[in-house]
This record gives C-alpha cells, sequence and structure tokens, in this order.
C-alpha cells in the first residue's frame, strides 16, 4: 500500500463489533472482562484503547515502523523515549533545537545526571567527535526549528551505529509524508501530532515510532508506567486528520515555495531560512521529497520592524505552534524560543529580527498579499529610523 491509502486505511479497518466504518471514539476508561482475567484484549485504557490502538497503528505504517505509541503531547513523547537512560549517560543533540526540548533536556534531564552536548546538526563529524564512552543517544531534528537547518540522516545513522548508540529523529516539521528516518537508519522517531499530522491547531499529542521489538517494549512499558497517554477523542482526532496528510502537505509544501520565492525577492528581507532554497538543497532533494511548509527569515531592521511585521498581518494569526491549515506567524526569540536563554539564543542566530512562518493551506495569492502589505508597513517603520 502506499502512503495516501495508508493514511487512510492502515489500522483503521471496520470496527469488529459494529461495523462502524470509521474507527469509534472508545470514550471509556475500563473494559468489561467475561471471566476474571478474560477480556478482548483491553483491560484499562492506560494501558491500551482500541482509538489510540488504531491511531498507533497507522502512524507505524507511515513512517514504515512496526510500532507506534501516542502521547499527551510531542514533549510527553520525547521524555518516554529519555526513560531509556539512566543517569551518567550523554545524549548528543543538535544544538537548534525546538525549545521545550531544549528546556527538557536543560531542565528536567541534566539535574537527574543525564548529559547534552549540543553539536552543529549541519556538520555530520561533530557527532562522531562529542562522543564520550559515556554516549547513548544521539537526538536531531531535521529540518530544525526555527532555522530550518537540515542534518544528514542516513550520515548520522552511520556514526551511531558505528559507535552503538541509538539514533533518534524528532520528524515533527518533515513528517513522514517528506522524510522517513526509519527508512535511513535511524532507530526512534518522534512527533509532536500537534503539528502537522493532526493538523487543524485542535489536539496537542505526541508519537513514537520504532522497528525494534525490545526497545518498543521499554517505550511501551514506560507509556503505561509514567501514564502519559493520548485520549480517545484526541486519537480519534488525530486519526481524522491524518487522513489528509498527504493533500495537506502538497498544499503547504506549495504555497510555501511560492513563499519563500517571493520572500527572498523582497527588498525588506534580509535573509530567507527554507530548505528549497537552502545551501544544503542537495541534501534536502535526497532526504525529502518536499520541503514543508515552514520558512523563517530575517526582515530588515530589529525588534521594531519585526513586531510591526507580525501584527500587521492579517491571514496569518501570531501565535505558537505550526502545521496547521492555518497560517501562522511567530517570533521566536520571544515566543518559541523564549526558554533559550539570550546569549545562546544568539549564537544559535535566533536574532530579533528572526520571524518564523508557518504556511497553511489557504490561498497562496491572498497569502502573498497579506505578507507583501505587512512587509510595507514594516519598511515604515525602518524609513522613521
Ligand atoms: C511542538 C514541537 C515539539 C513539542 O510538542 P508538543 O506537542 O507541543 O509537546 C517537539 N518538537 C518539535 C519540532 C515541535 O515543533
Amino acid at each position: 500500500m502506499k502512503f495516501e491509502t495508508k493514511a487512510i486505511h492502515a489500522g483503521q479497518e471496520a470496527d469488529k463489533a459494529t461495523g462502524a466504518t470509521i474507527v469509534p471514539i472508545y470514550q471509556t476508561s475500563t473494559f468489561t472482562q467475561d471471566a476474571i482475567g478474560v477480556h478482548k484484549g483491553y483491560d484499562y485504557s492506560r494501558s491500551e484503547n482500541p482509538t489510540r490502538t488504531a491511531l498507533e497503528t497507522a502512524l507505524a505504517s507511515l513512517e514504515n515502523g512496526n510500532h507506534g505509541l501516542a502521547f499527551a503531547s510531542g514533549l510527553a513523547a520525547a521524555t518516554a523515549v529519555l526513560s531509556i537512560l539512566k543517569p551518567g549517560d550523554q545524549i548528543i543533540a543538535t544544538d537548534d533545537l525546538y525549545g521545550g526540548t531544549y528546556r527538557l533536556f536543560e531542565h528536567v534531564f541534566s539535574p537527574l545526571g543525564i548529559n547534552v552536548t549540543y553539536v552543529d546538526g549541519t556538520n555530520t563529524d561533530a557527532f562522531a567527535e562529542a562522543i564520550t564512552e559515556k554516549a547513548k543517544l544521539i537526538w536531531i531534528e531535521t529540518p530544525t526549528n526555527p532555522l530550518l537547518k537540515l542534518a544528514d540522516i542516513e550520515g548520522i545513522a552511520a556514526v551511531a551505529k558505528q559507535n552503538g548508540l541509538l539514533f533518534a529523529v524528532d520528524n515533527t516539521f518533515a513528517t513522514p509524508y517528506f522524510q522517513q528516518p526509519l527508512n535511513l537508519g535511524a532507530n526512534i522517531v518522534v512527533h509532536s501530532v500537534t503539528k502537522y499530522i493532526a493538523g487543524h491547531s485542535d489536539v496537542v499529542g505526541g508519537a513514537v515510532i520504532v522497528n525494534d521489538e525490545k526497545l518498543h517494549e521499554k517505550i511501551k512499558f514506560y507509556q503505561n508506567a509514567a501514564g502519559a497517554i493520548l485520549g480517545p477523542f484526541d486519537s480519534w482526532l488525530t486519526l481524522r486528520g491524518l487522513k489528509t496528510l498527504a493533500i495537506r502537505m502538497q498544499k503547504h509544501d506549495e504555497n510555501a515555495k511560492a513563499i519563500a520565492k517571493s520572500l527572498l525577492e523582497h527588498p525588506q528581507v534580509l535573509t530567507v531560512n527554507y530548505p528549497g532554497l537552502s545551501p544544503q538543497y542537495q541534501l534536502a532533494k535526497k532526504q525529502m521529497k518536499g520541503f514543508g511548509g515552514m520558512i523563517s527569515f530575517k526582515i530588515k531592521g530589529g525588534y521594531e520592524e519585526a513586531e510591526k511585521f507580525v501584527t500587521s498581518l492579517k491571514i496569518f494569526s501570531l501565535a505558537e505552534s505550526l502545521g496547521g491549515v492555518e497560517s501562522l506567524v511567530s517570533y521566536p526569540a520571544a515566543m518559541t524560543h523564549a526558554s533559550v536563554p539570550p546569549e545562546e539564543r544568539k549564537k544559535r542566530g535566533i536574532t530579533d529580527n528572526l520571524i518564523r512562518l508557518s504556511v497553511g493551506i489557504e490561498n497562496a495569492e491572498d497569502l502573498l498579499e497579506d505578507i507583501e502589505q505587512a512587509l510595507a508597513q514594516s519598511a515604515q517603520i525602518s524609513l522613521v529610523h
């Protein structure tokens, strides 16, 4: 089965009990047993729930993995992966991470004795150089947030394999429609399904997908033991979103291409970060089937110009998050990456004039017009300066 078909059918057979064509929302905490310990595969919804199972099966299928696990958020999914580590272990991670993942590493796991070494993800050799005898896990995002830098999944997978490390890829930005890390040698895929997978900005959820049986057992044990599971209704909403992932991603990609190109040509724009226009274009072509809907750019000027731009937009909403059908704009330095200390932000290129767009699936001309008028407003500020 091909991707579009799996998104609609994998794990989503007609309901055995009733024939319901769409997986029902099994809004139940518990399941009646025929006799002590005799049940139909489900006993308590923290452990397993049929609606969640359907989603977990579908997600595994789309990532070409054997096992999927759904969590209450992307960060709950990340936490479940990190639960396989012990005090003293070392993680090697890309430095251009989602702010919440950085916070989780630095303020939750680092105090527990799990040390994270950050490297430039664009430099594959840097991973090998950072490895100590305590290293257990390599963790990357590609494309990264918010600078849309790419890491070479196959190259880093080879480093992980040579050194006997596990290799996790946060695939939230690309989605399995555009990039399938397990096929490229990763051991673990992590998602914030909050973003493109659910796709409608109405769910917070996460997922982990793996191939290895033992790894699945460990993470599933943690899922049940710690309990941050995705509820039945959110699982159902995510399944509904998943059905249109392929056509949504095509449209996100098409709109983002048009916007990136127009930004690049605009006198009010200094630089554009977008995999399709990047010095890493060849790598993008190699490991991604499309470039996705995320763009960031540096506007001429500083905070005031950036503020004027984001508040002048009429279709793009100023909001955290990304990956929904509606276009969003964010200001990383004070929003998504506020939890990264200022010096660290500057070092990573998250400057006061950096703006991030999550390009939705509205009409491209409407979006282009909106950006054009907001850039004109911002230019007025530059004139005053
Ligand atoms: C949003 C996001 C997360 C965290 O997911 P939540 O669902 O908000 O917990 C992790 N990684 C990336 C790349 C994200 O964009």
